[in-house]
C-alpha cells in the first residue's frame, strides 16, 4: 500500500506513529526536583478522582497541544491533574499552536501536515460508544450516562464493533483519558464509586480539561499549597497552561471538574487545599453536569469554518486553534451553509457537498453557481438558499433548485448584496433594503425598510431566536425581526471578511484576527491570528440543539 493511497485520516495516524519516538524523550526526561512520596491511602474521605491512590510517581515535563505542562508518571503513564491520562501522542510537541510551528514565517502554521498532527479528539457525531467491564456497577454508569445525554448532544451507545470506544473498567482509582483517543480507551472506576465522580470521568472523556486548572482561577480561588498533603500531590493544582488560555463562560463554582476544599488535604477535616477568594468554601457537585459544563461541551462539539486562502479550515470556537480540511477551494461564496453535520459550499462555479470532519466532497447537481451570494441554510427539511443571477433559488440536498418568487415578489434579486436563512424564511437584503421572503411560498412576507448598506455579514445567536445580528458597514446591528427595529452594538469592527454566530456567540474576521464577540457588549476576544485571506466563513449549529 503506497503512502498517497491512504486516506487523510490514515496520513494523520501514520505521522502520529512516527512521533512516538520523540514522545518517548518526552516521557523520560525527568524533572530534577523529582520526589517519591506515598499518599496515605487512608485520608481519602471523598471517593476522590484520583488515578492510582497511593501510588507513587515522578514529576516529568512534557508539552500539550504546544504548551509546557508538568504531569505525573505513575505507572507507566502520564497522568496529569491527579485523574487524567495523556497519551504519548497527546504529549508531543508538534501542534499547530506549538512555539516550533508558530515562529515559521508566512502562514506554515496552517499547513497541512501542522493539522495532521493534532487530530480532532472528538466524538464523531457525538456518539461514544461504550462496554462496561466485570464487576463495574452498571446502573451507577447508565445514571451517569443519562446525566450528560439529558444536557449536552452527547449520546453513548452500547458498542458493537465500532473502533472508538469506552470500557468502563473496575480499578484502584478513577481516571479518565483526555477526548477521544483512537481505539479502546478505559474509564476506570473505584469499587463502590458514585455516579458524581463517574460524570467527572467522563467529562473528561467528552475532552474537559478541570475547573480549578484554568488560566483564570487565581482570581476566583486561593490554593493553599501548604495545606497539601504532599509534594506530590501539588501536581493536582497545576494550571493547564501556564501562559493564556481561553475559558469557556466564567469559573463555576458548580462545574462537575471541580474538586472539592478538602481534596489532598494533609488534614481533610479542618485544612482545605482550596478555598474561594473571599476564604469561602463551595458545595461540590456531583450531582449532575452544570450548565456551564454542558455549554462547553456544546461549544467544543459546534465548529466554524473558514475559507482562507483557497483552503477550508474548521476552527475551534473555544480556542481559535484549527485544522486543515482542504485546499481548492477556488473563488468560494461569502458564507457557508451547514446541513446536520454537512456543508455546503458554493466553490469554482459549483456546488458542493463537503464533509466537515475530513473535507470530502461531491459535488451536488450540475447548475453554474458563479457569483452566488450566499449560501445560506439548510432549513429542517435539507434546503438551503442562494441568490444567483436575477433570482433567489431554493436548493435540495441534490442540488436540484426551484425558483422562489411569485406575483407579489420582486422579479429581479440581482443586486442582493446578503441572503440568511432563519426561521423559516429567508432575509434578503437587496440593495439597501431588507426583505422578508416566505420560503413556501416565495413572496415577500414583509419589509424592513432601507439604509441597509455595505452588509459584511448576517447571523442569529440561536435557530428559535427573535433577532438578527446585521454587519452594516462597521456597526453591528442588532434587529429586532418583532417590531422591526435594531440597536448598534458597542464597538466598530473595520475590514470584516464575515461573521457567523453559534452557541450564542458572534464571531467575524476582521482584518487578519478571528474575533469572539459578546452579542451585548460587543466585547471582542481573540482566537487566532493569519486571517487576513479569508473568503468565506460558516458554522455548525449543533450547539444549538
Ligand atoms: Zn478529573
Amino acid at each position: 500500500m503506497k503512502f498517497n493511497d491512504l486516506p487523510p485520516w490514515a496520513t494523520g495516524l501514520l505521522v502520529s506513529f512516527s512521533l512516538l519516538t520523540s514522545c518517548k524523550q518526552e516521557l523520560e526526561k525527568a524533572v530534577p526536583l523529582s520526589a517519591e512520596m506515598k499518599t496515605p491511602a487512608d485520608t481519602i474521605l471523598r471517593n476522590v478522582e484520583d488515578a492510582y491512590p497511593g501510588v507513587s510517581g515522578i514529576v516529568k515535563e512534557g508539552v500539550l497541544e504546544g504548551q509546557p505542562i508538568r504531569y505525573m508518571e505513575k505507572n507507566g503513564q502520564a497522568v496529569w491533574q491527579g485523574d487524567i491520562i495523556l497519551s504519548p501522542e497527546q504529549l508531543s510537541g508538534n501542534g499547530p499552536n506549538s512555539p516550533e510551528q508558530l515562529a515559521q514565517p508566512g502562514k506554515n502554521a496552517k499547513t497541512e501536515g501542522a493539522g495532521m498532527t493534532n487530530p480532532d479528539r472528538r466524538w464523531i457525531d457525538f456518539i461514544i460508544p461504550y462496554q462496561i467491564g466485570a464487576g463495574v456497577n452498571e446502573s451507577v454508569i447508565s445514571n451517569a450516562i443519562n446525566a450528560w445525554q439529558s444536557s449536552t448532544p452527547i449520546r453513548f451507545v452500547p458498542r458493537t464493533n465500532q473502533t472508538d470506544y469506552v470500557r468502563f473498567v473496575q480499578a484502584s482509582g478513577n481516571s479518565s483519558a483526555l477526548g477521544r483517543q483512537g481505539g479502546m480507551q478505559e474509564i476506570r472506576v473505584q469499587s463502590g464509586v458514585s455516579a458524581g465522580t463517574v460524570m467527572h470521568e467522563i467529562g473528561h472523556t467528552i475532552g474537559l480539561w478541570h475547573e480549578h486548572a484554568r488560566a483564570d482561577r487565581d482570581a476566583h480561588i486561593i490554593i493553599n499549597w501548604h495545606n497539601i498533603i504532599s509534594k506530590e500531590e501539588e501536581n493536582n493544582f497545576w494550571q493547564y497552561y501556564e501562559g493564556d488560555g481561553f475559558d469557556f463562560d466564567p469559573f463555576d463554582f458548580n462545574s462537575i471538574m471541580l474538586y472539592g476544599n478538602y481534596d489532598f488535604s494533609k488534614d481533610p477535616k479542618n485544612l482545605p487545599t482550596m478555598v474561594k477568594k473571599d476564604g469561602s468554601l463551595w458545595t461540590l457537585n456531583r450531582q449532575s453536569p452544570s450548565s456551564s459544563d454542558a455549554r462547553t461541551v456544546k461549544s467544543m462539539y459546534s465548529n466554524l469554518y473558514i475559507i482562507w486562502n483557497g483552503s477550508l479550515y474548521g476552527v475551534n470556537p473555544k480556542d481559535g486553534s484549527f485544522v486543515n480540511l482542504g485546499s481548492g477551494m477556488l473563488a468560494p461564496a461569502r458564507s457557508i451553509a451547514e446541513d446536520k453535520n454537512e456543508l455546503r459550499i458554493i466553490e469554482n462555479g459549483s456546488l458542493w457537498k463537503v464533509n466537515r470532519l475530513n473535507g470530502q466532497k461531491q459535488k451536488l447537481g450540475n447548475y453554474y453557481w458563479g457569483g452566488s451570494v450566499g449560501l445560506t441554510g439548510a432549513d429542517p427539511y435539507g434546503y438551503c438558499y442562494a441568490q444567483h443571477g436575477t433570482r433567489l433559488w431554493k436548493i435540495d440536498r441534490f442540488g436540484n433548485r426551484t425558483r422562489l418568487g411569485g406575483v407579489n415578489a420582486l422579479e429581479n434579486w440581482s443586486g442582493t448584496q446578503a441572503v440568511f436563512y432563519h426561521k423559516n424564511a429567508l432575509y434578503v437584503i437587496w440593495k439597501d433594503a431588507l426583505y422578508k421572503v416566505n420560503t413556501t411560498t416565495g413572496l415577500v412576507d414583509r419589509s424592513y425598510g432601507s439604509g441597509w448598506y455595505n452588509i459584511n455579514g448576517m447571523a442569529a445567536l440561536f435557530s428559535s431566536s427573535n433577532e438578527l445580528y446585521i454587519l452594516s458597514g462597521s456597526s453591528i446591528r442588532r434587529m429586532n425581526l418583532i417590531t422591526g427595529t435594531y440597536t448598534p452594538i458597542p464597538g466598530s469592527f473595520t475590514n470584516v471578511k464575515g461573521m457567523t454566530a453559534v452557541g450564542g456567540v458572534i464571531y467575524l474576521v476582521s482584518g487578519s484576527v478571528l474575533y469572539k464577540v459578546n452579542p451585548l457588549t460587543g466585547a471582542r476576544q481573540t482566537l487566532s491570528g493569519g486571517w487576513d485571506a479569508t473568503t468565506s466563513i460558516g458554522s455548525s449549529r449543533y450547539a444549538d440543539l
